[in-house]
């Protein structure tokens, strides 16, 4: 049961995830979220650092796809600014999401990797979908209204996590999976 809700990797940062990273374990595309791991949920646009990130992917030739659980408004501002493919409203922990966003890469499960910050969402749904994922701190401390609950219950997730695998550590890069 609580393998469904363990991320591959527990990256402090989408902002230190690299190219070279990805490349090192065959990852072609990465999917991320967007309220608090591309940026603050509560910012309307595209900051400065989620810019440079995005144009260090593209230069090394790796599509990344915002899959949000927000409304259309919403992901279009951000992603027509950093010049994005988006899934808006994908209703994680389903897999409907992350199956629009594979037909639309065209690549197997193993080369798509998950990036987010929430275990009942983000993670939930990787590991429900199959493909690899990586838990991000908040880029906020603060939670819209809506994640208030699922916080509240990842907590304890999370406890029950780290006393079954002692590996559960935050890293810097995806370079020690933690399991
Ligand atoms: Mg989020």
């Amino acid at each position: 049961m609580i393998k469904w809700f363990k991320p591959t990797w527990m990256v402090e940062s989408i902002y230190s995830i690299t190219p070279a990273q990805l490349e090192k374990n065959n990852i072609k595309a990465v999917l991320t979220d967007l309220d608090n791991t591309l940026i603050a949920w509560n910012n309307p646009e595209a900051t400065e650092e989620s810019i440079l990130w995005i144009e260090n992917m593209k230069k090394a030739d790796i599509p990344v796809i915002i899959l949000s659980n927000n409304s259309d408004q919403r992901v279009k501002l951000v992603a027509d600014h950093l010049g994005l493919d988006y899934i808006p409203r994908s209703l994680k922990p389903s897999r409907r999401g992350l199956r629009k966003a594979q037909e639309k890469l065209g690549l197997p499960k193993e080369q798509i990797l998950m990036v987010g910050d929430q275990i009942m969402t983000d993670v939930l749904a990787s590991n429900r979908f199959g493909v690899r994922n990586v838990l991000v701190k908040p880029i906020l401390a603060s939670d819209a209204w809506n994640t208030k609950f699922n916080r509240f219950i990842e907590l304890k997730v999370m406890n029950a996590l780290i006393q079954s695998d002692p590996n559960m550590k935050w890293g810097d890069s995806l370079d020690e999976p933690i399991r």
